[in-house]
């Protein structure tokens, strides 16, 4: 198969590790990479490695100007006078990697991980059919959930929607700043899984499972604030670490000091119906987005056919390497 990727010659796929600084676990995964390619699985695709934000990386800082994962809007690329360190790294990394770039990728895989019990997860940007054939491709081979994340004007701007194709692999839990073996584990696995779908897609041979389950984002909940923007109450211990669980109503949200304790209630939700699947619940970075935890729905798509013929007409027509 990947013999038959090489002589069509498949569009390069670009792995970035570091778009937060604090999560090291990929950064030093990619390091060990780049000492010994032979340690990762690469389907017979060419790779380009790359930190995505060198600066944070080197302070352990999720950024130094702005989330350089909130970078990518086609409005902040262009103006000129955005001169912020990650909207300047934003701009470097499409110059290089872009699908106009230098060294041009047509898939990128953005490797991320965070501090809420997300497991081993892929994030997807809205319905383009390439990205849904590569989750799908992943979940068949590995059983990841999947939280689709569109339709939130509050958070756009995301590195993987300026490639072609392309998704997050996000896993936890792990403090910011920690490496852990098992976290390191689990992101080697989901890449590999991601990059053999892309390879059988470079083939033309990419065969999709009948379903595709997705988390599809709905919301977002802050914990409750005083006046002053300051937390006043935290999250509840029967809610931490039981991302992708579904609440039912009446569950504990948020616990305070006196012992009150704020609940669950659906119909209170601005959201549509059904959105009980949380996800990101205390997730360390998103106190300064008011977010304590986003909900979804969870819904079975039914894979299209058309999926897959997307993925491997851009990754066989992106070109001779
Ligand atoms: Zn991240």
């Amino acid at each position: 198969m990947a013999r038959d990727a090489e002589a069509m010659g498949q569009g390069r796929v670009l792995v970035v590790a570091a778009t937060h600084g604090n999560e090291r676990n990929a950064p030093w995964l990619l390091e060990q990479w780049q000492r010994q390619p032979q340690m990762l699985q690469n389907a017979g695709l060419e790779l380009q490695l790359a930190i995505g934000n060198p600066e944070a990386f080197a302070a352990n800082r999720r950024y130094i100007d702005r989330d350089l994962n909130r970078c990518f809007t086609p409005a902040l690329l262009s103006d000129p006078r955005h001169q912020e360190l990650e909207v300047e790294r934003a701009r470097a990394l499409l110059a290089a990697y872009g699908p106009q770039g230098r060294d041009a990728c047509a898939v990128a895989l953005d490797l991320h991980s965070t501090t809420s019990a997300m497991g081993n997860s892929l994030v997807v940007y809205g319905r383009r059919p390439a990205d849904l054939a590569l989750a799908a491709g992943i979940q068949a081979r590995l059983g990841l959930p999947v939280y689709l994340h569109e339709a939130d004007a509050a958070q756009t701007g995301f590195l993987v929607e300026r490639w072609p194709a392309g998704l997050v692999i996000e896993v936890g839990p792990v403090p910011q700043g920690l490496i852990s073996a098992t976290i390191c584990r689990q992101t080697q696995l989901a890449v590999e899984a991601a990059l053999d779908t892309l390879a059988a897609a470079a083939a033309g041979a990419l065969r999709l499972p009948r379903e595709l389950q997705v988390h599809r984002h709905q919301g977002s909940l802050d914990q409750p604030r005083d006046t002053a923007g300051r937390p006043r109450a935290a999250v509840h211990p029967r809610l931490q670490h039981r991302d992708w669980m579904p609440l039912e109503a009446g569950a504990p949200l948020f616990w305070s000091a006196d012992g009150a304790v704020e609940r669950f209630d659906p119909s209170a939700e601005p959201q549509a119906a059904d959105a009980r699947w949380p996800v990101f619940i205390n997730e360390a970075a998103y106190g300064e987005k008011g977010i304590a935890l986003s909900l979804c729905r969870r819904e079975c798509w039914s894979c299209d056919s058309s999926w897959a013929a997307a993925l491997s007409d851009l990754l066989q027509s992106a070109g001779p390497l």
